[in-house]
C-alpha cells in the first residue's frame, strides 16, 4: 500500500512540480495556487469571524507597519527575479488577534494574523519582522501548498483539487486545516518539517533584511522562544516551531547572505 502510494507521489512530483524561490529547491504541487487561495481567504474570513480582534491600537498599527514593510520586501525580490507571477491573485492583509495563545501564521495569498501572546516574545518591531519575515516565507516557499499535495495524492488518491472539493469537501478542508496548520480550533497542528524550517528561516532572513531589519535580531528571538521551551506548559508556537541551538547555528551560519541584503 504505501509502496503504492510512494509511486503516486513520485509519479505526481514529475507531473507537477515547483521551485521554492531563493533555495531551488523541487517541491511538489499538484494544487494550483489559483484554487488554494479561495479556500485560504474563506479560512482567514472565518477566523477573523470567530475571533476578536485586538483592540490595542498601537499594537495593531505596528502589525500593520511591519507587515506591509515585508510585503514590500517580497513584492521586490520576486521582481529582481522574475517571479512577479507567483504573487497572482495575493491579497495581502494583516491583522492582529486578542488571545493569549503564541502564535503567528500567514496563509497562502498573504492572508497574515499574530496573536497578542506571542508579542512579548517579539519584544519590539524587529522581533515582529523575525516572526513576520518568517510566516511570510512559508507562504512565499509555498509550503501548505506542498503539503496539500502531498496529502491528496497520499490519501485522495491524487485526485484534481477540484474534483476533491466537489466529490470530497470534508476531507479536502480537513487537508487545507492541516497543511496550513492554522489553529487548535481545527484540531491537532501539524508542525512544518526541519526541512520548511530551515527554509522559512532563510527566506525570513533576507524578507527582513531587504525590509530594512537587521537579521542580527533573528537569532536572538529564536533565544528567547528556546528559554520559553523549557517551562512547564510549552505554547503552541513551540510546538510547531522548536527552537534549539542548531536552529540558531543555522540562523548566524547564513547571515553573511542575509547581510547582503539589509539595506540600513
Ligand atoms: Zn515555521
Amino acid at each position: 500500500m504505501h509502496r503504492f502510494f510512494y509511486f503516486l507521489t513520485v509519479a505526481a512530483f514529475f507531473v507537477s512540480c515547483a521551485t521554492v524561490p531563493i533555495t531551488g529547491r523541487k517541491q511538489l504541487a499538484v494544487v494550483p495556487n489559483s484554487q488554494i487561495i479561495p479556500m485560504s481567504f474563506d479560512n482567514y474570513q472565518q477566523v477573523l469571524k470567530e475571533s476578536k480582534l485586538s483592540s490595542n491600537a498601537t499594537q495593531t498599527a505596528l502589525i500593520k507597519k511591519v507587515g506591509k514593510n515585508i510585503q514590500s520586501a517580497v513584492e521586490q525580490y520576486m521582481k529582481d527575479n522574475n517571479l512577479s507571477s507567483e504573487l497572482a491573485g495575493y491579497s495581502w492583509e494583516f491583522n492582529l488577534i486578542e488571545s493569549e495563545q503564541v502564535n503567528a501564521w500567514c496563509m497562502p495569498g498573504g492572508k497574515v494574523a499574530f496573536y497578542t501572546g506571542i508579542l512579548p516574545i517579539c519584544k519590539e518591531e524587529a522581533g515582529i519582522a523575525v516572526v513576520m519575515g518568517h510566516e511570510v516565507a512559508h507562504a512565499i516557499a509555498s509550503h501548505g501548498r506542498e503539503r496539500m499535495s502531498q496529502g491528496l495524492v497520499q490519501q485522495l488518491g491524487g485526485i484534481a483539487l477540484s474534483e476533491a472539493i466537489k466529490t470530497k469537501p470534508e476531507e479536502t478542508q480537513a487537508l487545507f486545516h492541516t497543511a496550513y496548520a492554522i489553529g487548535t480550533q481545527y484540531g491537532a497542528m501539524l508542525p512544518y518539517s526541519r526541512l520548511h524550517e530551515t527554509e522559512a528561516d532563510k527566506l525570513g532572513l533576507i524578507f527582513m533584511a531587504m525590509a530594512g531589519y537587521d537579521p542580527h535580531e533573528a537569532p536572538k528571538l529564536w533565544e528567547r522562544m528556546k528559554a520559553l521551551s523549557g517551562g512547564a506548559s510549552v505554547p503552541e508556537f513551540m510546538s510547531t516551531h522548536p527552537s534549539n541551538d542548531s536552529r540558531i547555528k543555522e540562523l548566524n551560519e547564513y547571515m553573511p547572505e542575509a547581510l547582503k541584503y539589509y539595506k540600513k
